[in-house]
């Protein structure tokens, strides 16, 4: 047995308890009255506080330090992250960071920075994001930069926003927005949000975008295109200029998707391929860890002529200086409290100087080649790729289990759970929508060819396996403590909190 699946033997279907659970009564309930020496030393915290507002208890659960600090460490075994193993969630470029950018991130004095503290105060920090933006620009060839949207979905409103504030100053009428039918959901959503009509581009055989498709579909209401450059098929957009020429021929904006950037960065400059606004996925492209949805961060790039619609506050440099500025009077306005998610824009920063501009090119490359690799591997023992099989992917690839669910009746949903017995987490599954049983999937730079080896032979056993027990793989996972969860339900009815919880244990049996 390998290490790393150690961890899964000691989680075999071992639920940790909430701390309430395992809490006892007695001496848990904090009686938090107010010292007289603290009442006196804050003038009478009631003149402060109205009486009727200050806890007189706290309902703590009794546990000793060492019960909770084992309960934490408990669930952080239960959990798997980059750092436990490979993490090939395609489209969502789980990179490992390296332990100096948490160290930087970590660094007190930007820690402990208060987010209300005057700009006077703050300037080092501002510097540092004055660099990243900076840093991205030279990456993208994208002069303008915001670093204010929380991910990757918030930038692509933000970029949608822009263009629709552009489009109504020239006082046109443009209401649709072209979308490829391979493209992530949350850009249909945005388009929508922004106030757009979404028109859908299919794909052609090839994977790419079928350009009589686009040719036809472009017209005089047309705002733009969001495209995603290598593709959520892990497929180069080998017409990306000539789209983007026919898109500007027409009056119309080109949106660039770049969760996908990690492919290309340092390869291909954004504004040589007719690239009008981008957001970058900061925690997918620049490391920064993002498992259970956050936090993240998503930079958006604009050229020259869309830089007046950045959202508020932008930074600006005055020699030496750093301020923010909201002194845009076309700007789309401020879209997230503060200056967006910091301590992410941080790790970005760190690692970028890290890589330097040969390290870019260099991971873009092994993150290449690394797909390249698993993807031949697994065509080779014969899985099938539905699309783009005779040319190299980019940094990730799309395989169909459909033949082997109709041969076997594994699902791509029980191939995923049976990974998780190899210690394996699932790669990213039924996405995108065209490709019927779909695993994708994304190795990114971050592994070794052993772990590269070690992934192919871990899917190649569980193929065999359907064909021969296929019940083993529709029973599994075996060995975690979560086995298959009712996620529609989950997500139906949250329990945010224990008090939640316990009333709604009894909802969930009349619910089922
Ligand atoms: C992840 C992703 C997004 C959305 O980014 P978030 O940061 O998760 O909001 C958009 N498009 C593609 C292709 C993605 O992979």
């Amino acid at each position: 047995m390998s290490f790393s699946q150690a961890r899964w033997v000691r989680g075999d279907n071992v639920l940790e308890p909430s701390l309430f659970e395992i809490g006892r009564a007695e001496g848990g309930t904090v009686v938090a009255e107010p010292e007289e020496e603290l009442v006196s030393l804050l003038g009478g915290i009631e003149r402060i506080i109205p009486g009727n507002l200050i806890r007189k208890e706290l309902k703590l659960p009794g546990l000793s330090e060492p019960e909770v600090a084992r309960h934490f460490n408990h669930l952080a075994q239960m959990n798997y992250g980059v750092d436990s193993g490979p993490y090939w969630l395609g489209s969502c470029t789980m990179k490992y960071t390296p332990k100096l950018v948490m160290r930087v991130a970590d660094h007190q004095a930007l820690r402990d920075m208060h987010p209300y503290s005057p700009e006077e105060l703050t300037e080092g920090l501002l510097s540092i994001l004055y660099e990243l933006q900076e840093m991205l620009s030279k990456i993208t060839g994208l002069p303008h930069y915001t670093l204010q949207p929380a991910a990757g979905a918030q930038g692509e409103f933000v970029g949608t926003l822009i263009i629709r504030k552009k489009i109504s100053d020239l006082g046109e009428r443009r209401d649709e927005m072209l979308i490829p039918e391979t493209a992530h959901g949350s850009n249909f959503a945005s388009a929508a949000m922004a106030g757009f009509r979404v028109v859908r581009i299919p794909p052609s055989e090839e994977g790419t975008i079928d350009m009589s498709a686009l040719k036809a579909s472009i017209s005089e209401r047309t705002a733009g295109i969001m495209i995603t450059n290598p593709n959520t098929l892990g497929i180069f957009e080998d017409r990306m200029v000539e789209i983007s020429e026919l898109i500007h021929a027409n009056g119309g904006y080109v949106y660039y998707d770049g969760a996908n950037l990690n492919a290309i960065m340092g390869w291909v400059k954004l504004s040589d391929i007719g690239v009008d606004v981008a957001h970058l996925n900061i925690h997918k492209t620049f490391s920064a860890p993002h498992g259970g949805g956050g936090p993240g961060a998503g930079a958006v790039g604009v050229v020259d002529q869309l830089k007046d619609y950045l959202p508020v506050p932008i930074i600006v440099r005055d020699g030496e200086r750093y301020k923010l500025s909201y002194d845009l009077p076309k700007s789309i306005g401020k879209v997230r409290m503060f200056y967006g998610n910091v301590g992410v824009l941080i790790k970005a920063w760190a690692y970028l100087k890290m890589l330097g501009s040969e390290g870019v090119r260099e991971s873009a490359a092994i993150s290449v080649l690394n797909a390249n690799y698993v993807r031949k591997k697994l065509m080779n023992s014969g899985f099938e790729v539905p699309y783009g099989r005779n040319r190299p992917c980019k940094h990730e690839f799309v395989i169909s289990l459909a033949k082997i669910k109709k041969e076997t009746g594994v699902r791509a949903l029980d191939f995923s759970k049976a990974l998780i017995d190899e210690g394996l987490h699932p790669p990213t599954m039924y996405f995108p929508q065209i490709v019927q049983e779909c695993l994708m999937i994304e190795p990114t730079e971050s592994d070794s060819i052993a772990e590269l080896d070690r992934y192919v032979g871990a899917m190649i056993k569980i193929k065999e396996k359907a064909y021969e027990r296929p019940e083993e793989i529709i029973n599994a996972p075996k060995r975690a403590a979560i086995t298959r969860i009712d996620e529609s339900f989950a997500n139906k009815v949250l329990w945010l909190s224990w008090k939640i919880y316990e009333k709604s244990r009894g909802q969930e049996e009349l619910n089922r």
